[in-house]
């Protein structure tokens, strides 16, 4: 048994090379995190050479005595994570990830071609709440997820003056469109949820309610974000954002009689999925060990302090943020004033080590060049970064913005003659050797 570096130098080299990235850049991808030696120490452990299709209890390969444990383990921990009571509440810890994890509740709660409502991808929703593209010169539309190809979609939007979510519109298109559900939660929204008014809208139309808590589920566990699980059905999370364990996604359901448990479960193995990753499903059970500590939920009151400290600076050099700021995790940093695109602003940061992501922002007319940044302080308050560290970040990018509409003056509108341009600006490099 060779270790990687003797069976397979190329593939070590460029892990280490990632190894280094990470450790080198400033990490501002709101859905990214660094995981624990112990959730590393799971995913390379012998429970991936494991089949384990079925439930614990029921499975479809013998030798499963050990890997029911972990997963017991694991649902056990899920529920006590969220306080919920196992006598109200279940959970299936099997989806590989968040977007199958969300399928597999439509696949169960739903039939093709049903009515969904969630929000739309521009205000900060995700792919997989139902997504469609426009063409309106031809005025047809495409849909870009398996959730609008599916299921029949009606997203609901953040109000084009506030970027805070429309629930009045909501109200209205619900009681036209009738949805079979409805969906919370998004990707790039700074703002709480009104569950309670979901809730009622919901009930309003006969509609499931889902909350997709993928990007607050650390915040969610401390009890930093409000609680979805008072109002809705169903809450699906992943597991790798704000609660910084494995890749992975988790499905949390009612037990009434509805039998959501049979159906979601059935869903996940075997429609959807084959068998388990128990590696992963022991990552996260550890995972959710360190979730309830004090520790962590200092972490959620740390990550919470560090994007307002961003936000709060980089309003106060005469910047835009969406809706004013953020309540919780992540600042959408609206770049359409100043002129430069989200893209232009993501190239720009990557060669000065400074990680982030193009991100749509209300009013955009194209999903594709968007006018924003998302910049997410989970990762780097996980490196310890305190909020005089997050202002010293925000400095570093109002310097690179600046620099930014230098180049671009110089290099034109196209952003490949952008990209080739700031690679080689003396100032660049500068700022560069500063964040490193
Ligand atoms: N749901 C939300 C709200 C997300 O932001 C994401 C990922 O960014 C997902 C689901 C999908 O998760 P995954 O990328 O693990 O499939």
């Amino acid at each position: 048994n060779k270790s990687l570096k003797e069976h397979d130098p190329v593939l070590y080299d460029l892990i280490q090379q990632e190894k280094n990235r990470q450790a080198t850049s400033l990490e501002l991808i709101a859905s990214e995190n660094f995981t624990s030696a112990a959730v590393m120490e799971c995913l390379g452990s012998v429970l991936t050479n494991k089949y384990a299709e079925g439930l614990p209890g029921a499975r479809y390969y013998g030798g499963n005595e050990v890997v029911d444990q972990v997963e017991n383990l694991c649902r056990d921990r899920a529920l006590q994570a969220y306080r919920l009571d196992p006598e109200k509440w279940g959970v299936n810890v099997q989806p590989y990830s968040g977007s199958p994890a969300n399928f597999a509740v439509y696949t169960a709660l739903l039939r093709p071609h049903d009515r969904i409502m969630g929000l739309d991808l521009p205000s900060g929703g995700h792919l997989t709440h139902g997504f469609y593209t426009y063409n309106k010169a031809e005025g047809t539309r495409k849909a870009v997820s398996a959730t609008s190809i599916y299921f029949e979609s009606l997203p609901y939007r953040v109000h084009p003056d506030t970027g805070l979510i429309d629930y009045d519109q909501m109200e209205v298109n619900a009681a036209l469109f009738k949805p079979a559900m409805i969906i919370s939660g998004g990707s790039a929204y700074p703002r709480e949820w009104d569950y309670a008014r979901i809730r009622a809208i919901a009930d309003a139309n006969g509609s499931l309610m889902m909350v997709d808590m993928a990007h607050i589920s650390g915040l969610v566990a401390a009890q930093e974000a409000a609680n979805p699980f008072e109002y809705a059905d169903v809450v699906t999370t992943t597991t790798h954002k704000s609660l910084r364990g494995p890749r992975a996604g988790l499905i949390f359901f009612r037990k009434d009689d509805r039998n959501f448990e049979g159906r979601i479960n059935q869903a996940v193995f075997p429609a959807l999925q084959g068998g388990p990753h128990e590696h992963q499903i022991a990552g996260v059970a550890t995972q959710l060990k360190e979730v309830m500590t004090p520790e962590f939920k200092e972490y959620a009151i740390q990550v919470k302090k560090n994007a307002q400290a961003i936000g709060k600076a980089l309003m106060a050099k005469g910047y835009k943020m969406a809706t004013g700021g953020t309540v919780n995790h992540l600042v959408l940093w609206d770049l359409r004033p100043q002129g430069l695109t989200g893209s232009k602003m993501e190239k720009l940061c990557d060669v000065l080590n400074i990680t982030l992501n193009k991100n749509a922002v209300v009013g955009d007319r194209s999903a594709l060049t968007p006018g924003g940044v998302r910049i997410g302080a989970p990762a780097l308050t996980s490196r310890g970064f305190k909020e005089a560290d997050f202002e010293q970040v925000a400095d570093f990018l109002d310097r690179a913005l600046k620099i930014g509409l230098r180049v671009q003056a110089a290099s034109g509108p196209k952003l490949v003659d952008f990209a080739k341009a700031v690679a080689d600006d003396a100032e660049v490099k500068a700022l560069k050797a500063e964040v490193n």
